[in-house]
């Protein structure tokens, strides 16, 4: 097919997640190096979105391509049912070495709202098995605004409405803690202040004592709710009022893993560790579809049993551990130590600070918030006023649009500009990025 009959079979017979199919106009890549993809008419773009949020270390990095190619010389995929691969149980290991203390137990699956419905499942089943059982612990707490996927469990403790509402018939109803972070102006309302937060979970979890398996949320950032920064304290009082409570915790860490934030995990800025870590996109470097939920030898325990007892978690995944994407994963762990990736974040995490805090100046560009190497832009009609764009106008969708013609790849929410690129982008190609999103913000909003 020519790059002109891919481009007509694409937008009539592939249809695209999270896109409105009468609008798409197709943009095939082609290939990619380092922070850079390639279309197929060759044109060039800095991938701004670290291709949806999962790439690491760069496009075509030479270890991470060799861990492939030597894998999938040995065997490209088994199964973890019952069986399983010297190159998965390693994996295993390395990210039990680099998890925070206690989580020792490792279990597969293929993305990450597989990872979320794992530990929603396993906290759900663990206080029917729990000594003494606690039956009636069958709810989950969930932070407004939160995103965790899109499966029918995840969007159950999801709060993005414009993404679930509908579906609200076929999902659980989460019992709601409002976000701290934030607002945008979507939303309108101020965010509840750090210790509002905290006296409102205690009120929730007092109202509802005994009947609360989990709490689940987004350590520090939200990040598909519009980049919503947490106050610092938060996760941390978090985790002090679930353990007070008897409540297990759940983090999501699907967007912030594998140095998003600053440092390998987000619980480590405030020494949190929680029940269940559910990792995935950076998890293989944004290599491979592969999801992680890591938990506690007290919750394994309660999973064992002679096979009469039916305590065995039934649930899995057909890719879950899969070879392939594991020999990429331990790679990506070798990359972070062997280049010290995470020691070079802080100058590439100042120079984005630098130019959002420049952006945050234009005439269209509400709040900003940043954590890492993650930064949303919220676009609005007035900026003293604080008024919002109709949502109908899509001025993120434009923005990013434009951003494409100078040369960069950005993915929006809404009206909220999102930056994040792979961490192994360079301060020049950061300079580069933030060139076309003033571009690209400028054209949609200045016109
Ligand atoms: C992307 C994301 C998910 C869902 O992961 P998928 O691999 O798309 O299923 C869950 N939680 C958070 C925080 C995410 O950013």
């Amino acid at each position: 097919m020519t790059p002109a009959d891919l481009a007509r079979y694409d937008r009539e017979h592939v249809w695209h997640a999270f896109t409105q199919m009468q609008d798409y106009e197709p943009l095939l890549i082609e290939r990619g190096a380092g922070s850079w993809l390639v279309d197929v008419d060759g044109k060039r773009y800095l991938d701004g979105s670290a291709s949806m949020w999962c790439n690491v270390h760069g496009h075509r990095h030479p270890r991470l391509d060799a861990a492939l190619a030597a894998q999938a010389a040995k065997v490209a995929h088994t199964t973890n049912l019952g069986l399983s691969n010297p190159t998965t149980v390693e994996f295993a290991r390395r990210l039990v070495e680099i998890a925070p203390r206690g989580l020792e137990k490792v279990f597969f699956s293929g993305d990450g709202s597989s990872a979320i419905e794992t530990a929603l499942k396993m906290a759900f089943q663990f206080w029917r098995q729990a000594e003494p059982a606690e039956e009636h612990r069958t709810r989950f707490i969930a932070i407004g605004e939160a995103y965790h996927g899109d499966t029918l469990g995840a969007i159950g403790v999801g709060g993005v409405d414009r993404f679930t509402a509908m579906f609200a018939p076929l999902t659980f109803q989460a019992l709601r803690l409002p976000s701290p972070g934030g607002p945008c102006p979507a939303s309108g309302r101020p965010a509840p202040s750090l210790d509002e937060s905290l006296a409102a979970l205690d009120r929730l979890l007092v109202a509802h004592a005994g009947t609360v398996a989990a709490l689940i949320m987004e350590p520090l950032v939200q990040a598909a709710a519009g980049i919503y920064v947490h106050p610092a304290g938060f996760l941390s009082g978090v985790r002090d009022l679930t353990r007070r409570h008897g409540v297990l915790l759940i983090l999501d860490e699907v967007a912030t893993g594998f140095g998003r934030t600053g440092t390998m995990f987000a619980c480590e800025h405030e020494q949190v560790v929680p029940d269940f870590l559910c990792l995935a996109k950076g998890l293989t470097a944004g290599y491979l579809p592969m999801a992680a939920t890591l938990t506690t030898e007290q919750v394994w325990n309660a999973f064992l049993g002679s096979h009469a007892e039916r305590r065995t978690f039934f649930h899995g995944h057909t890719y879950g551990g899969n070879p392939l994407a594991a020999a990429v994963g331990i790679a990506s762990l070798d990359v972070f130590r062997d280049e010290g990736v995470l020691q070079s974040l802080s100058p590439k995490i100042a120079r984005l600070r630098q130019h959002v805090d420049r952006l945050a100046r234009l005439d269209h560009v509400g709040a900003v918030r940043q954590c890492g190497l993650m930064a949303g832009l919220d676009l609005v009609a007035d900026r003293a006023a604080g008024t919002a764009y109709p949502w109908e106008e899509k001025r993120g969708t434009r923005a990013c649009l434009a951003a494409r013609r100078h040369g960069a790849l950005l993915r929006q929410l809404g009206d909220v500009v999102v930056i994040m690129p792979p961490l192994s982008i360079s301060l020049d190609e950061i300079d580069l990025l933030a060139a076309a999103t003033e571009a690209g913000i400028r054209a949609a909003t200045e016109a």
